[in-house]
């Protein structure tokens, strides 16, 4: 039996998001006993986009004992609570991917089987309707759909950034260009920076005493802001199978699995949104429609179509609800739900649905509004108020 030996040195490659994210975490776990370097090039920049991200971030700022109120004042960041998909599903029509949960689940079936059982029923609130988060997203992220690819916007404090994603097969680089300037009001702050990149991650993540961490593991895409998180969550893994002393083989083969699950489960949520979609009106869209996706991916999409079911599987990021959103999102209505939600009888189905409905808009009453909290909480003064996050962001 060997005593577990800690690392002593451990040397970072590059200084940016994933770089500091990992020095900051490594450092604040190992404290003095490790020497953590980080070698930064000044002939290579950073990619320089990358700014939204998701809720977990909240818990990766609280292990490195930063406070959230001076992180946004610095950052000048607000706060997210969803994508507004526009265009997604078909032109004119837009549905919003909410963080956080929506309505109350049984033990047995999700509340979307509860959801649909009222809708047989006449009760025709929209699915949003049961979603705190989704209903206070006064501030929120939009993503514009043009023909061949999409928009983001994402509203800082002091700017916002914009961006498109398009197929070159399918959109001429100034086409794109034009389409961008035309759709961005106010001020331009930076000439637009074109940046070409290939969808994929490197099998082997891990080798040796090497690992890829951010951009050198690998890139989906934009779309629902993932790469921030992978990397958080990559560090994380790193601290949890740190060696103690000789690497494992063994440690090596199961941060690679983990990382590749990650990398499957994400992609599949990815290509969700480009298949699922009754949008026609461009060659780009009908390749979409008609590509073929993934088997897991095939395997959830029929799954909640024939029964209303989303199963969440090793830790997954995209929970049962987010799943849910999108596909109705853009289109699927299941054929059938959980039989339980037939055993409420016509009165305790509508007020179980309505006691939620009431209890979001209480909640939504109560808020402030965003940019008013934003002011108060992180903008250019000093915090007035206690460094909790708004009640909305903590589903
Ligand atoms: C269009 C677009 C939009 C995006 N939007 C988001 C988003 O909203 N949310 C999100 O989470 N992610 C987004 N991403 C992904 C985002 O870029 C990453 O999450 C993040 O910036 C990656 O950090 P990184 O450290 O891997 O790369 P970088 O921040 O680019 O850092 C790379 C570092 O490595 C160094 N380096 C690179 N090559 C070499 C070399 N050969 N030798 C030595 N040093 C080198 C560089 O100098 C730099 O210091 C986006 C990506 C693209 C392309």
């Amino acid at each position: 039996m060997n005593a577990p030996v800690l690392p002593r040195r451990i040397v970072i490659a590059g200084g940016g998001t994933a770089g500091w994210m990992a020095a900051a975490a490594i450092a604040r776990t190992l404290g003095r006993v490790a020497t953590v370097t980080l070698v930064v090039s000044d002939a290579i920049g950073t990619i320089g986009v990358g700014e939204s991200t998701i809720p977990p971030l909240v818990a990766y700022n609280r292990l490195l004992g930063i406070n959230e109120a001076e992180f946004m004042r610095a950052t000048r960041a607000t706060f997210k609570l969803g994508i507004q998909f526009e265009n997604w599903k078909n032109v004119g029509e837009q549905y919003f991917h909410s963080f956080g949960g929506t309505g109350q689940d049984h033990w047995s079936a999700g509340f979307q089987h509860f959801w649909m059982e009222g809708r047989a029923r006449g009760h025709e609130a929209p699915y949003g309707e049961y979603c705190l988060e989704l209903k206070a997203a006064e501030g929120a992220k939009f993503a514009h759909l043009p023909s061949e690819g999409w928009q983001w916007r994402i509203p800082l404090q002091h700017r916002q950034g914009n961006g498109i994603v398009y197929a070159s097969a399918h959109l001429e680089r100034e086409a794109a260009l034009d389409r961008l300037l035309s759709s961005v009001a106010g001020e331009r702050l930076v000439e637009p920076n074109f940046i070409r990149y290939q969808t994929g991650a490197r099998r082997l993540q891990w080798s040796h005493n090497c690992v890829a961490v951010g951009l050198s593991g690998g890139f989906m895409e934009p779309l629902e802001s993932t790469s921030i998180h992978l990397i958080q969550r990559a560090v994380l893994r790193i601290l949890r199978m740190l060696p103690a002393g000789e690497i494992s083989p063994r440690d090596v083969a199961e941060f690679n699995e983990q990382q590749a699950t990650d990398m499957v489960q994400i992609r599949d949520f990815l290509i969700l949104h480009y298949k699922v979609t009754d949008r026609r009106d461009s060659a780009f869209w009908r390749q979409c429609a008609n590509m073929t996706v993934p088997a897991t991916l095939e395997q959830k999409i029929e799954l909640f179509r024939d029964t209303g079911r989303v199963f969440r599987k090793n830790e997954e990021l995209f929970a049962e609800n987010s799943w849910i959103q999108v596909m109705m999102g853009q289109g699927i209505m299941p054929r059938s739900w959980h039989p339980v939600a037939a055993k409420l009888n016509d009165e305790e189905l509508a007020g179980f649905l309505k006691g939620i409905r009431d209890n979001v808009r209480r909640q939504v009453d109560s808020l402030p509004l965003h940019d008013r909290y934003i002011e108060q909480y992180c903008g250019e003064r000093p915090a007035a108020v206690s460094s909790r996050p708004p009640i909305a962001l903590s589903a």
